[in-house]
């Protein structure tokens, strides 16, 4: 039912496509990450919470329809719905039903639940597309208690040489994971302006998220050190950092497993926080699908496609796609709010 073109995930009968990477009619979007929700479509749809971040990074007139999850539309005789996929808020997982025949995209995906996202919803089909952006054994990923722990022993350590605390994540997804830590925290917390934007609008949404103050000179001469800021990666190294002098600096993300990606990231400390899934959720994901053709996309996909083929003897294949991850791309534009 779904093919693969130099658009994207095709779907002939309902003729949409899924997170197509050029302009089409009509684009379903698993998630508001710039490298699924490019701009230009005629018609997006998505789930509720990923249609206010669309019109926050696309604009405002883009013409949305909204579902929420496990809620279908029938477009020519396809079923499709959306389900959790637990990456970030708002992420689905499309499933699409036709003639008795199911597929699903899974988009970005983790099983671990990080309490902000809806959790990863487990579905059964025949086709099942996958992610491999950690698609290799080394890949363990900590409990996040853990790394929650480690980040206020950091912060309190800075806090005692009066050091302030500069937090490096993602603004959509991992921001808001680094910032729902420090709930406990006695201190001010600022962030870059493109994190304060969508904090603001998940706020607005509903979403129980701790407010941030914007980190301009006045907002933070007016509250004092020490303090904590939460900033995207693509702030790192700019000179927007210097007010903050004396600082520490510390990563979150899945690539802190590899030795050496924390100083390749200029950055003090590297803390193992992913919005995807590590080497065992795949392979959970993929035996809970029971499916037997799964195609694989980003990350490791000829490696990870031949252990599914070898070690469980599925018809698996990997798959071109221009979902230029932001985590694989060290200057990708995904972390920003153009
Ligand atoms: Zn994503
Ligand atoms: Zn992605």
């Amino acid at each position: 039912m779904l093919t693969f073109n130099k658009k994207g995930i095709y779907c002939k009968q309902a003729k949409v496509y899924i997170d197509p990477w050029v302009p089409v009619n009509k684009a379903i979007i698993t998630h508001a990450h710039a490298d699924h929700a490019r701009s230009g479509h005629q018609h997006y749809l998505c789930h509720k919470d990923t249609e206010a971040l669309l019109r926050l990074r696309l604009g405002k007139d883009i013409k949305t329809e909204a579902l929420q999850y496990n809620e279908p539309i029938h477009i020519n005789g396809v079923r499709i719905s959306l389900h959790p996929a637990g990456h970030i808020i708002g992420s689905a997982q499309v499933r699409l039903e036709y003639k008795g025949e199911i597929w699903v995209v899974s988009g970005d995906y983790k099983l671990q639940n990080d309490n902000l996202s809806t959790p990863f919803e487990p579905l059964r089909c025949h086709h099942f597309i996958t992610e491999s952006t950690f698609g290799l054994p080394i890949y363990h990923f900590p409990d996040p208690a853990l790394i929650k722990t480690q980040t206020l022993d950091w912060i309190a350590n800075n806090q005692k040489q009066k050091i302030n605390s500069l937090l490096v994540g993602y603004s959509l997804g991992k921001a808001q994971r680094i910032i729902q830590q420090l709930q406990e925290v006695d201190m001010p917390i600022f962030a870059h302006g493109a994190i304060t934007t969508i904090q603001n609008q998940l706020i607005h949404l509903g979403k129980p998220l701790v407010p941030v103050t914007y980190a301009s000179v006045e907002n933070i001469q007016s509250i004092g050190s020490p303090y904590l800021v939460i900033m995207p990666p693509s702030a790192v190294g700019t000179p927007w950092l210097k007010k903050f002098m004396p600082y520490e600096t510390a990563f979150y993300s899945g690539w802190m497993q590899l030795r050496g990606a924390r100083r390749r990231r200029n950055v003090n400390r590297g803390f193992i926080l992913s919005d995807h899934a590590d080497w065992n959720q795949l392979n959970n994901a993929i035996k809970i699908s029971q499916a037997e053709n799964i195609y694989v996309t980003h990350g490791y996909k000829s490696i990870y496609a031949k252990w599914l083929r070898e070690e469980y003897q599925l018809n698996a294949v990997e798959v071109d796609t221009l979902y230029d991850d932001q985590l694989l791309n060290e200057e990708a534009n995904g972390d920003t709010l153009q």
